[in-house]
Protein backbone atom coordinates (compact mmCIF):
# COMPACT_ATOMS: atom_id res chain seq x y z
CA UNK A 1 0.00 0.00 0.00
CA UNK A 2 1.52 3.54 -1.10
CA UNK A 3 0.01 7.22 0.07
CA UNK A 4 -0.94 9.25 -2.89
CA UNK A 5 -0.83 12.84 -2.05
CA UNK A 6 -2.81 14.42 -4.69
CA UNK A 7 -3.11 18.01 -5.86
CA UNK A 8 -5.39 19.60 -8.95
CA UNK A 9 -5.36 22.76 -10.93
CA UNK A 10 -8.14 23.36 -11.79
CA UNK A 11 -10.31 26.42 -14.43
CA UNK A 12 -14.06 27.46 -14.81
CA UNK A 13 -15.75 29.48 -17.51
CA UNK A 14 -13.70 32.91 -18.19
CA UNK A 15 -17.11 34.15 -18.90
CA UNK A 16 -18.65 33.51 -15.69
CA UNK A 17 -20.50 30.73 -14.15
CA UNK A 18 -23.85 30.99 -15.64
CA UNK A 19 -22.27 30.61 -19.00
CA UNK A 20 -20.42 27.45 -17.91
CA UNK A 21 -21.39 23.40 -18.74
CA UNK A 22 -23.21 22.60 -15.34
CA UNK A 23 -21.94 19.49 -14.83
CA UNK A 24 -18.33 20.60 -14.95
CA UNK A 25 -17.99 23.98 -12.96
CA UNK A 26 -14.27 23.41 -13.17
CA UNK A 27 -12.29 22.10 -15.41
CA UNK A 28 -9.18 20.54 -14.45
CA UNK A 29 -5.67 21.39 -16.24
CA UNK A 30 -3.06 20.06 -14.17
CA UNK A 31 -2.37 16.59 -11.79
CA UNK A 32 0.16 16.98 -9.82
CA UNK A 33 0.93 13.38 -7.05
CA UNK A 34 3.73 12.55 -5.42
CA UNK A 35 3.90 8.91 -4.19
CA UNK A 36 5.18 7.75 -0.43
CA UNK A 37 5.70 4.19 1.27
CA UNK A 38 4.19 2.84 4.08
CA UNK A 39 6.83 4.58 5.91
CA UNK A 40 6.06 7.92 4.50
CA UNK A 41 8.95 8.17 2.61
CA UNK A 42 9.13 10.13 -0.89
CA UNK A 43 9.74 7.45 -3.73
CA UNK A 44 7.94 9.14 -7.19
CA UNK A 45 6.58 12.00 -8.20
CA UNK A 46 3.74 12.38 -11.10
CA UNK A 47 2.74 15.64 -13.09
CA UNK A 48 0.69 16.14 -15.99
CA UNK A 49 -0.40 19.65 -17.77
CA UNK A 50 -4.10 18.68 -19.43
CA UNK A 51 -5.12 20.22 -22.60
CA UNK A 52 -8.43 21.94 -21.50
CA UNK A 53 -11.78 20.88 -23.93
CA UNK A 54 -14.20 22.99 -22.54
CA UNK A 55 -12.76 26.16 -21.10
CA UNK A 56 -9.70 27.64 -23.31
CA UNK A 57 -9.48 30.68 -21.52
CA UNK A 58 -8.09 30.85 -18.29
CA UNK A 59 -10.58 32.82 -15.46
CA UNK A 60 -9.13 35.67 -14.80
CA UNK A 61 -8.95 34.31 -10.93
CA UNK A 62 -6.99 31.36 -12.01
CA UNK A 63 -4.77 33.38 -13.73
CA UNK A 64 -3.65 35.50 -10.71
CA UNK A 65 -2.37 32.39 -9.06
CA UNK A 66 -1.23 29.92 -11.75
CA UNK A 67 2.08 29.64 -13.27
CA UNK A 68 1.08 27.45 -16.43
CA UNK A 69 0.73 29.64 -19.54
CA UNK A 70 -1.49 29.11 -22.65
CA UNK A 71 1.30 27.34 -24.63
CA UNK A 72 1.62 25.04 -21.90
CA UNK A 73 -1.82 24.33 -21.48
CA UNK A 74 -2.05 23.72 -25.30
CA UNK A 75 0.63 21.73 -25.45
CA UNK A 76 -0.95 19.67 -22.76
CA UNK A 77 -2.54 15.77 -22.70
CA UNK A 78 -5.94 15.09 -23.26
CA UNK A 79 -7.92 13.93 -19.86
CA UNK A 80 -8.63 10.90 -20.38
CA UNK A 81 -5.24 10.01 -21.42
CA UNK A 82 -3.65 11.75 -18.45
CA UNK A 83 -6.01 9.49 -15.88
CA UNK A 84 -4.78 6.39 -18.04
CA UNK A 85 -1.32 7.42 -16.94
CA UNK A 86 -1.92 8.58 -13.59
CA UNK A 87 -3.50 4.80 -13.06
CA UNK A 88 -0.71 3.08 -14.42
CA UNK A 89 1.18 5.22 -12.09
CA UNK A 90 -0.69 4.78 -9.05
CA UNK A 91 -3.42 2.26 -7.54
CA UNK A 92 -7.01 3.23 -7.28
CA UNK A 93 -6.99 1.20 -4.19
CA UNK A 94 -3.71 3.52 -2.48
CA UNK A 95 -4.51 5.59 -0.11
CA UNK A 96 -5.23 9.36 -0.93
CA UNK A 97 -4.09 12.20 0.58
CA UNK A 98 -5.02 15.68 -0.49
CA UNK A 99 -4.78 19.40 1.08
CA UNK A 100 -8.52 20.07 2.27
CA UNK A 101 -11.63 18.27 0.62
CA UNK A 102 -12.66 19.36 -2.91
CA UNK A 103 -9.61 17.67 -4.68
CA UNK A 104 -11.12 14.40 -5.31
CA UNK A 105 -14.97 14.99 -5.73
CA UNK A 106 -13.67 17.46 -8.51
CA UNK A 107 -11.58 14.74 -10.15
CA UNK A 108 -14.52 12.25 -10.34
CA UNK A 109 -16.89 14.93 -11.42
CA UNK A 110 -14.19 15.44 -14.30
CA UNK A 111 -13.81 11.77 -14.62
CA UNK A 112 -17.58 11.36 -15.57
CA UNK A 113 -17.56 14.90 -17.61
CA UNK A 114 -15.00 13.03 -19.64
CA UNK A 115 -16.37 9.26 -19.31
CA UNK A 116 -13.58 8.07 -17.57
CA UNK A 117 -14.48 4.73 -15.77
CA UNK A 118 -14.98 5.68 -11.79
CA UNK A 119 -12.47 3.09 -10.69
CA UNK A 120 -12.45 4.36 -7.21
CA UNK A 121 -13.41 2.43 -4.50
CA UNK A 122 -16.72 2.93 -2.90
CA UNK A 123 -16.65 4.27 -0.54
CA UNK A 124 -13.70 6.46 -0.95
CA UNK A 125 -11.68 6.77 2.12
CA UNK A 126 -8.84 9.64 2.02
CA UNK A 127 -6.99 11.31 3.86
CA UNK A 128 -7.86 15.34 4.35
CA UNK A 129 -4.32 16.18 5.57
CA UNK A 130 -5.14 19.83 6.32
CA UNK A 131 -7.78 18.33 8.86
CA UNK A 132 -5.35 16.05 9.91
CA UNK A 133 -2.75 19.03 11.13
CA UNK A 134 -5.44 20.54 13.14
CA UNK A 135 -6.18 17.51 14.50
CA UNK A 136 -2.26 17.37 15.17
CA UNK A 137 -1.92 20.57 16.79
CA UNK A 138 -4.89 20.06 18.79
CA UNK A 139 -7.16 22.87 17.00
CA UNK A 140 -9.78 21.29 15.58
CA UNK A 141 -11.68 23.97 14.22
CA UNK A 142 -8.88 25.73 12.53
CA UNK A 143 -7.92 25.67 8.50
CA UNK A 144 -4.54 26.61 8.03
CA UNK A 145 -3.51 27.39 3.83
CA UNK A 146 -0.73 25.52 2.68
CA UNK A 147 2.16 28.39 2.93
CA UNK A 148 1.33 28.68 6.29
CA UNK A 149 1.45 25.23 6.86
CA UNK A 150 4.97 24.75 5.18
CA UNK A 151 6.26 28.05 7.15
CA UNK A 152 4.96 26.09 10.58
CA UNK A 153 6.85 22.97 10.01
CA UNK A 154 9.86 25.69 8.65
CA UNK A 155 9.97 23.04 5.29
CA UNK A 156 12.55 24.98 2.89
CA UNK A 157 10.21 26.56 0.19
CA UNK A 158 11.76 25.10 -2.80
CA UNK A 159 9.01 24.63 -5.24
CA UNK A 160 6.53 27.11 -6.20
CA UNK A 161 3.15 27.61 -4.68
CA UNK A 162 -0.34 26.69 -6.87
CA UNK A 163 1.24 24.11 -9.05
CA UNK A 164 -0.31 20.84 -8.84
CA UNK A 165 2.93 19.66 -8.42
CA UNK A 166 4.68 21.69 -5.75
CA UNK A 167 1.42 21.82 -3.66
CA UNK A 168 1.31 17.95 -4.01
CA UNK A 169 5.12 17.77 -2.75
CA UNK A 170 4.74 20.00 0.35
CA UNK A 171 1.00 18.76 1.30
CA UNK A 172 3.90 15.30 0.64
CA UNK A 173 6.20 16.94 3.09
CA UNK A 174 3.51 17.90 6.03
CA UNK A 175 2.35 14.59 5.48
CA UNK A 176 5.96 13.30 7.20
CA UNK A 177 5.92 16.04 9.88
CA UNK A 178 2.40 14.67 11.46
CA UNK A 179 2.51 12.73 14.32
CA UNK A 180 1.21 9.93 12.74
CA UNK A 181 -0.04 7.34 15.37
CA UNK A 182 -2.16 10.38 17.09
CA UNK A 183 -3.88 11.58 13.91
CA UNK A 184 -3.59 8.28 11.14
CA UNK A 185 -7.65 7.24 12.52
CA UNK A 186 -9.01 10.61 11.32
CA UNK A 187 -9.47 9.35 7.63
CA UNK A 188 -12.52 10.63 6.24
CA UNK A 189 -14.74 9.77 3.23
CA UNK A 190 -15.70 11.49 -0.12
CA UNK A 191 -19.19 11.31 -1.08
CA UNK A 192 -19.56 12.09 -4.19
CA UNK A 193 -20.61 9.03 -5.16
CA UNK A 194 -23.49 8.96 -2.06
CA UNK A 195 -24.75 5.70 -0.62
CA UNK A 196 -27.48 4.44 -2.78
CA UNK A 197 -29.15 2.19 -0.44
CA UNK A 198 -29.26 0.73 3.21
CA UNK A 199 -26.25 -1.88 2.60
CA UNK A 200 -23.87 1.25 1.52
CA UNK A 201 -24.28 3.67 4.34
CA UNK A 202 -21.49 4.07 5.97
CA UNK A 203 -20.77 4.47 9.38
CA UNK A 204 -17.36 5.82 11.07
CA UNK A 205 -16.02 5.78 14.53
CA UNK A 206 -13.29 8.22 15.96
CA UNK A 207 -11.66 8.35 18.95
CA UNK A 208 -14.15 11.72 20.10
CA UNK A 209 -16.92 11.00 17.98
CA UNK A 210 -19.10 8.88 15.13
CA UNK A 211 -20.26 10.12 11.72
CA UNK A 212 -22.62 8.17 9.50
CA UNK A 213 -23.71 8.94 5.99
CA UNK A 214 -27.37 7.97 5.16
CA UNK A 215 -29.11 6.71 1.67
CA UNK A 216 -31.10 9.29 -0.38
CA UNK A 217 -34.26 10.57 1.14
CA UNK A 218 -36.59 12.24 -1.03
CA UNK A 219 -37.32 15.25 1.71
CA UNK A 220 -35.67 16.14 4.54
CA UNK A 221 -38.84 15.84 6.07
CA UNK A 222 -38.74 12.49 5.32
CA UNK A 223 -35.42 11.94 6.77
CA UNK A 224 -35.92 12.99 9.73
CA UNK A 225 -38.59 10.49 10.36
CA UNK A 226 -36.34 7.31 9.87
CA UNK A 227 -35.27 5.43 12.38
CA UNK A 228 -32.23 4.04 11.01
CA UNK A 229 -30.66 8.08 11.08
CA UNK A 230 -32.52 8.82 14.78
CA UNK A 231 -31.20 5.95 16.07
CA UNK A 232 -27.76 6.30 17.55
CA UNK A 233 -24.66 4.49 19.42
CA UNK A 234 -22.46 5.79 22.11
CA UNK A 235 -19.00 5.86 20.17
CA UNK A 236 -17.42 4.49 23.38
CA UNK A 237 -19.27 2.15 24.70
CA UNK A 238 -22.02 0.89 21.59
CA UNK A 239 -24.85 1.58 23.93
CA UNK A 240 -28.14 3.40 23.02
CA UNK A 241 -28.42 6.88 23.44
CA UNK A 242 -31.23 8.84 24.82
CA UNK A 243 -32.66 11.75 23.48
CA UNK A 244 -32.50 14.99 25.57
CA UNK A 245 -33.37 17.65 23.49
CA UNK A 246 -35.73 17.15 20.76
CA UNK A 247 -33.96 17.93 16.94
CA UNK A 248 -34.94 21.01 15.49
CA UNK A 249 -33.33 22.81 12.46
CA UNK A 250 -30.61 25.26 13.35
CA UNK A 251 -30.44 26.04 9.55
CA UNK A 252 -31.93 25.30 6.51
CA UNK A 253 -29.95 22.20 5.89
CA UNK A 254 -28.67 21.52 9.51
CA UNK A 255 -30.48 20.01 12.40
CA UNK A 256 -29.38 19.65 15.82
CA UNK A 257 -30.08 17.64 19.30
CA UNK A 258 -29.09 16.57 22.47
CA UNK A 259 -28.72 12.75 23.69
CA UNK A 260 -27.39 11.01 26.00
CA UNK A 261 -25.28 7.51 27.09
CA UNK A 262 -26.38 6.49 30.52
CA UNK A 263 -22.23 5.69 30.99
CA UNK A 264 -20.57 8.33 28.77
CA UNK A 265 -23.16 11.49 29.38
CA UNK A 266 -23.98 14.29 27.27
CA UNK A 267 -23.25 14.33 23.33
CA UNK A 268 -24.15 16.66 20.32
CA UNK A 269 -25.89 14.91 17.30
CA UNK A 270 -25.92 17.05 14.02
CA UNK A 271 -27.26 16.13 11.04
CA UNK A 272 -26.42 17.95 7.86
CA UNK A 273 -28.14 17.48 4.37
CA UNK A 274 -26.48 17.01 1.19
CA UNK A 275 -28.76 18.37 -1.92
CA UNK A 276 -28.16 16.10 -4.89
CA UNK A 277 -28.68 16.87 -8.93
CA UNK A 278 -31.58 14.76 -8.52
CA UNK A 279 -33.51 16.90 -6.37
CA UNK A 280 -33.03 13.93 -3.43
CA UNK A 281 -30.82 14.65 -0.06
CA UNK A 282 -28.50 12.95 2.01
CA UNK A 283 -27.79 13.26 5.31
CA UNK A 284 -24.36 12.87 6.80
CA UNK A 285 -24.81 12.74 10.60
CA UNK A 286 -22.05 13.12 13.86
CA UNK A 287 -22.28 12.82 17.25
CA UNK A 288 -19.19 14.13 19.12
CA UNK A 289 -19.30 14.39 23.65
CA UNK A 290 -20.43 17.77 24.92
CA UNK A 291 -19.21 19.76 27.59
CA UNK A 292 -21.59 22.01 29.51
CA UNK A 293 -20.69 25.36 27.28
CA UNK A 294 -21.42 23.27 23.86
CA UNK A 295 -24.60 21.86 25.72
CA UNK A 296 -25.82 25.35 27.08
CA UNK A 297 -24.87 27.03 23.10
CA UNK A 298 -27.21 24.37 21.29
CA UNK A 299 -30.19 25.71 23.97
CA UNK A 300 -29.45 29.07 23.51
CA UNK A 301 -29.84 28.47 19.79
CA UNK A 302 -33.35 26.95 20.30
CA UNK A 303 -34.38 29.34 22.16
CA UNK A 304 -33.47 32.21 20.04
CA UNK A 305 -35.17 30.26 16.62
CA UNK A 306 -38.29 29.66 19.09
CA UNK A 307 -38.55 33.70 19.87
CA UNK A 308 -37.40 34.70 16.26
CA UNK A 309 -40.42 31.95 14.78
CA UNK A 310 -42.84 33.38 17.86
CA UNK A 311 -41.87 37.03 16.62
CA UNK A 312 -42.73 36.45 12.70
CA UNK A 313 -46.08 34.52 13.41
CA UNK A 314 -46.81 37.21 15.96
CA UNK A 315 -46.05 39.87 12.93
CA UNK A 316 -48.42 37.39 10.45
CA UNK A 317 -51.39 37.53 12.99
CA UNK A 318 -51.06 41.13 13.15
CA UNK A 319 -50.67 41.64 9.11
CA UNK A 320 -54.00 39.62 9.09
CA UNK A 321 -55.94 41.69 11.97
CA UNK A 322 -54.99 44.98 10.04
CA UNK A 323 -56.35 43.45 6.85
CA UNK A 324 -60.03 42.46 8.82
CA UNK A 325 -60.31 46.31 9.69
ZN1 LIG B 1 -21.24 5.27 26.25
Amino acid sequence: MNYIVLDLEWNQCPYGKEYGKKALPFEIIEIGAVKLDEDRNIVDEFRRVIKPKEYKKIHYKTQKVIHLTQEQLKNGVGFPQAMEEFFAWCSPQDTFCTWGISDLTELQRNMDYFKVKNVFPKPLYYYDIQELMAVDLDERDKRRTLESAVEYYRIKKEREFHGAAGDAFYTAKILQALHWEKVRIYYTFNCYRNPQNKEEEITAIYPDGSKFVSREFATKERAMKDRSLLTMQCFQCGRSLRNKVKWFASQQKVYESIYKCPKHGLMLCKIRFKSLPNGNYFAVRSIETADDAAVQAVLDRKEQIKIRRRRRNGQLRRRSVGKRV
